[in-house]
């Protein structure tokens, strides 16, 4: 089952992370890290990302490896290379953990 994720959902009207429950606070981590990484390497086919897919959720023991990619549509989508975790990012386009904000077009 992929999760899908909306950025914005995490985030306030001036981008800011709202307050998250501990639950959401270490998805969300999970999740920004991804879009740091995919969006800083945006340009390759598919990126490693240094990060094991048991940190996602407590009481996860997959250590397997993320690996993300962008997407045709601007969704970053995500799986792990071990087991069948996988899901899509939206709407993180101008965050501030969009790294490829700071590459003049
Ligand atoms: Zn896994």
């Amino acid at each position: 089952m992929a999760l899908k994720t909306d950025f914005r959902h995490f985030l306030d009207e001036a981008g800011n992370v709202v307050e998250l429950t501990k639950q959401a606070k270490t998805i969300f981590k999970f999740l920004s890290k991804i879009v740091s990484a995919v969006s800083e390497n945006i340009e390759q086919p598919m990126i490693d990302v240094d990060l094991n897919c048991n940190t996602r959720a407590e009481q996860l023991s997959c250590g397997g490896s993320i690996e993300g990619k962008c997407s045709a549509i601007d969704m970053i989508e995500w799986h792990c290379d071990t087991c069948e975790a996988s899901g899509t990012i939206s709407n993180w386009q101008g965050s501030l953990w969009d790294k490829q904000a700071r590459i003049l077009h």
